[in-house]
């Protein structure tokens, strides 16, 4: 389906699987199936993390701009999930759950709960379905099952293994050269039989620790875990069917992650899961990627530090998401100061406009041409120094803002108190709740020198300008 009167503004994809830009159809009319891998939940997200979910906002929302409705299942790994993507090392949420002296499930909760706000916080739009991996062990059992009966899984010492041998595609997504893999293999495979195989179900040791016995199910095999593939494989089946419209990750899910998730679906199905496969880049600083477990800035240290959210998003969004991109503070600044320049102008403007249907298709043409957001931004800017009468310009910027979700029409000069400043209250306020009180008092002090002071009280906490 194509809103779009403009023919020459089809949404086009880049598809990972074919490596090319392809005109998007659905696989139903008017309805797109997305899913898409969700974070593991065993410490703060880091906004490499947010620029992956903000990019998936931007296709749903340049989806929903082309007249579908989309179906948005994103899953939480809350198990599964090992430091090693070779299946070993320890699992993610209990060395969360060890390390901050508090269960799997105390931590999954809490670092779930973090990430939804940081979300929200981005104006990312929530899901529709938002799926938990240890709400659904039966499907992903039965999935095993199932590829139990097709003859694709031995069994070693520590679990139930795929067969990457058995299945002739293994690893097209990501062009993998498996003979190569295998020739040059030096390390210890442990029972397995391949360099490539993975694990379907992880047994959990005889001696387990506490923090071990709370992330254990019984299996058909024996007592143990989900492998971290099978959840996607079984949860996307179950809200979106056996084959779906489009799949999105990062690009680190490309060799191993998704390579695995369609060999199950092929060895379960024989096809694989989705017509679009999907990857943003990762963002990166002084050159290094940004991760969890090393060099890592969180939403909230920014925030801490006056910047207000969609300053950031505004950041991600000048640059397309099949780009690694560089973090810096001064490029956050700028986009601080760019958007308020833009509300600036546009509370300065008469409302009630039309919006231009030239610069409306070319702005389609743009998102609709493998979401160019650089370009749309561009776009933005031209019209605000173009011919057009201020209330037009504003209605067509308003129009575009629809995609880029940057609330172009909140009122820089409103007496309402700034969300930047909102969001600063709140984290003092968790700050005494977590009785962190330097912490508390650090941004107390912050929001005065931003001219706000903050009165407690028994119902919370109240905020006014000096
Ligand atoms: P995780 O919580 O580690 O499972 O990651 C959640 C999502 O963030 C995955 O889709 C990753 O591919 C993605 N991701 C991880 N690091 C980065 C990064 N530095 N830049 C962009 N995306 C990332
Ligand atoms: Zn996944």
């Amino acid at each position: 389906m194509n809103n779009n009167q403009d023919s020459t503004a089809h949404l086009q994809l880049f598809d990972t699987y074919r490596r090319g830009l392809f005109p998007f159809t659905s696989l139903l009319e008017d309805v797109v199936s997305l899913y898409v891998c969700g974070p593991t939940v065993y410490d703060y997200a880091h906004i490499g993390n947010l620029r992956n979910y903000l990019f998936v906002d931007i296709l749903r929302r340049v989806l929903e701009a082309n007249g579908y409705r989309v179906k948005h299942v994103m899953n939480i790994t809350d198990v599964g999930h090992l430091t090693s993507d070779a299946d070993s090392g320890e699992d993610k949420m209990l060395k969360g759950a060890r390390m901050r002296q508090r269960s799997a499930w105390d931590i999954a909760k809490y670092f779930e709960a973090a990430f939804l706000k940081n979300m929200q916080q981005l104006q990312i739009l929530s899901p529709t379905v938002l799926c938990r991996a240890t709400e659904h062990i039966d499907e992903q059992i039965e999935y095993i099952q199932a590829l139990e009966i097709k003859g694709f899984t031995y069994q070693t010492a520590d679990g139930i293994y795929f067969d990457t041998r058995k299945l002739h595609s293994y690893g097209y997504l990501a062009r993998l050269d498996i003979e190569g893999l295998q020739a040059g293999k030096r390390v210890d495979l442990g029972g397995k039989r391949h360099l490539t195989d993975f694990a379907l179900w992880k047994f959990s040791p005889d001696n387990s620790t506490e923090v071990e016995r709370q992330m254990q199910w019984s299996s058909p095999w024996g007592v143990g875990f989900p492998g971290w593939h099978i959840e996607c494989s079984a949860m996307s089946e179950r809200y979106l069917g056996k084959k779906f419209d489009i799949h999105v990750g990062g690009e680190d899910h490309i060799n191993v992650h998704h390579s695995n998730e369609i060999a199950q679906c092929e060895g379960r199905h024989g096809q694989q899961p989705a017509t679009f496969w999907m990857h943003g880049r990762f963002l990166q600083m002084a050159g290094e990627k940004l991760s969890k477990s090393g060099s890592s800035i969180r939403l909230d240290d920014l925030i801490s530090e006056g910047v207000e959210p969609l300053a950031l998003r505004y950041l991600f969004l000048t640059s397309h998401y099949r780009s690694h991109m560089q973090f810096s503070v001064k490029a956050l600044h700028s986009s601080a100061l760019a958007l308020k320049r833009l509300r600036v102008m546009l509370a300065s403007w008469p409302d009630h406009g039309s919006v231009d249907p030239v610069l409306k298709n070319s702005f389609n043409r743009l998102v609709n041409r493998d979401l160019n957001t650089p370009q749309a931004l561009a776009l933005l800017w031209k019209v605000t120094k173009s011919e057009l009468c201020e209330p037009n310009k504003k209605a067509t910027i308003l129009y575009f803002d629809k995609v880029l979700g940057l609330s172009l029409k909140m009122n820089p000069v409103s007496a309402a108190v700034p969300q930047h400043i909102l969001q600063l209250a709140e984290l003092r306020q968790q700050a005494r709740v977590d009785k962190n009180w330097r912490r508390s008092d650090v941004l107390r002090e912050q929001l005065l020198g931003l001219g706000y002071q903050i009165i407690d009280s028994a119902e919370g906490f109240k905020i006014s300008r000096k």
